[in-house]
């Protein structure tokens, strides 16, 4: 008999659940406005609200903690996370931050001035912040195909190099600062990219003398899907994949509450040396001193451990195969979700799942509230909550797709957890006949509305 798969780790430590009854579930979501982001942790028994920070340390990392350098500057953690950022990524010089946002902030405060545009394949929402906040365009040159829910293509976060190529040739160099290629793209569903095309963007830029920015939060996923799907990479390890990938490459700044699995960090690291230069100051003004800036010394040393662990294969097929996991057992079940299965969670199709349900009684927010009742599971709406009001009508703008997010965070959960998110999944669409109402906003704040939205049932 040929073995079943199972994890290559074991677990030392362990955090309690909190299981409830459907009625305290009840009572509390009505007591949190049927928004999930009003409940307390406690009263969720498995969360995928967000697989960023939410991740679990290993032993070694956790042992580092231990060996941090709290020195102010020149810190011994900040030279070891230095040495494992040039090994694994071959970049010279980089900046710590606190996340991923703050490595945007530094980096765009030196490199963009108002009216600049900023290409990319679907920039995530706080790296579009950063831009707009600028007074800067973000034009989104994803390929067409990352629209459509049900095609099934390896490589489906990609950049269309026509658009990419049209956008280098309406503006003057000096107006566009940096592409943004953004791996995995997390718009877009967790989709990869692939070698081929991090190649030919970066060829694209430099023939129009523009720095490739990559934007790395999932990056390591990114390479598991290049060596599992693309011709050429079988036998090549994740970090020669890495190695690969960042030598396309002039910038990165990272969330490293991602594939660093790490709870807080991330930096921005860089070729350039009159770059870092001017990107210094950034740093020290809104973050901290070069050596640590947004980091204690431990958190660098557990993200050193981090970036070398999380760069084998055996841990991140280990995280794919449960987002995986859970896609065949939806596929088993005929529940509808945006496919192929990414690399950090599942979107499902709201509008198929609850075909019934009038848009302007929110959807997916109804479906994320009817799976916390039923299991007390609680994902995240990506539809008409977060997609806002029209900036001048102040009228709902519905996006054409209404998604539940269920994210997975990394060594967390176990197979018999995901198991229970598709049970919970399967009962729902069993009785979708039955959810004919949804919910009513009583209260929205003017902007993102849906950190702190009020609903009442209908
Ligand atoms: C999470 C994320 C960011 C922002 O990082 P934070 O650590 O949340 O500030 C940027 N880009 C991508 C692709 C991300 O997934």
């Amino acid at each position: 008999m040929k073995l079943p798969y199972a994890e290559p780790y074991k677990i030392k430590a362990t955090e309690a659940i909190r299981t409830s009854t459907r009625e305290e579930r009840e009572q509390w979501l009505k007591e949190a406005h049927y928004n999930l982001f009003n409940l307390r942790s406690e009263q969720v028994t498995i969360d995928l609200l967000t697989d960023s920070g939410t991740g679990s340390m290993s032993d070694k990392q956790w042992a580092a903690v231990m060996c941090g350098d709290e020195s102010y500057a020149g810190a011994s953690s900040y030279f070891r996370l230095k040495e494992t950022i040039q090994r694994i990524f071959g970049m010279p010089y980089f900046l710590p931050t606190h996340q991923g946002r703050a490595a945007e902030n530094v980096i765009f405060s030196a490199l963009l001035k108002a009216g600049d545009i900023v290409p990319g394949n679907s920039h995530f929402d706080t790296t579009k912040g950063h831009i707009e906040f600028r007074k800067c365009h973000a034009i989104d040159c994803t390929i067409d195909a990352a629209a459509d829910t049900q095609l099934e293509i390896p490589f489906k976060g990609e950049m269309d190099l026509d658009k990419l190529e049209k956008v280098f040739q309406s503006y003057p160099k000096e107006q566009i600062p940096c592409t943004v290629l953004t791996i995995t793209n997390n718009t877009a569903g967790g989709q990869p990219v692939s070698m081929r095309n991090i190649r030919e963007t970066a060829e694209l830029c430099r023939r129009y003398e523009i720095p490739l920015l990559i934007d790395s939060a999932r990056f390591a996923e990114n390479a598991y899907f290049i060596k599992t799907r693309e011709e050429g990479y079988a036998d090549k390890s994740i970090k020669e994949i890495v190695a690969e990938i960042y030598s396309y490459a002039d910038i990165m700044t990272i969330s490293a509450k991602k594939d660093g699995v790490v709870n807080m960090g991330g930096f921005v690291a860089m070729r350039d040396a009159d770059l870092l230069r001017r990107a210094t100051s950034f740093c020290i003004m809104n973050e901290g001193f070069v050596t640590y800036g947004g980091m204690s010394g431990r958190d660098m040393d557990a993200l050193a451990v981090g970036l070398d662990e999380n760069t084998e294969y055996e841990q991140l097929h280990a995280r794919i195969h449960q987002v995986q996991l859970l896609g065949e057992l939806l596929d088993e079940y005929g529940i509808p979700y945006q496919r192929p299965a990414g690399g950090h969670a599942i979107f499902l199709d709201a509008k198929k799942i609850l075909p019934n349900l009038p848009k302007e009684q929110y959807v997916a927010q109804t479906l994320s509230c009817e799976l916390y009742l039923e299991a007390g599971i609680r994902g995240t709406e990506i539809g008409t909550l977060l997609a806002d009001r029209d900036p001048e009508t102040r009228e709902n703008r519905y996006p054409k797709l209404e998604l539940l997010r269920l994210a997975i965070p990394r060594r967390v959960y176990t197979d018999n957890h995901i198991r229970v998110i598709a049970a919970a999944c399967r009962n729902i669409f069993e009785r979708r006949d039955e959810i004919t109402s949804g919910y009513r906003i009583t209260f929205e704040a003017p902007i993102l509305r849906h950190f702190t939205v009020e609903l009442e049932k209908l």
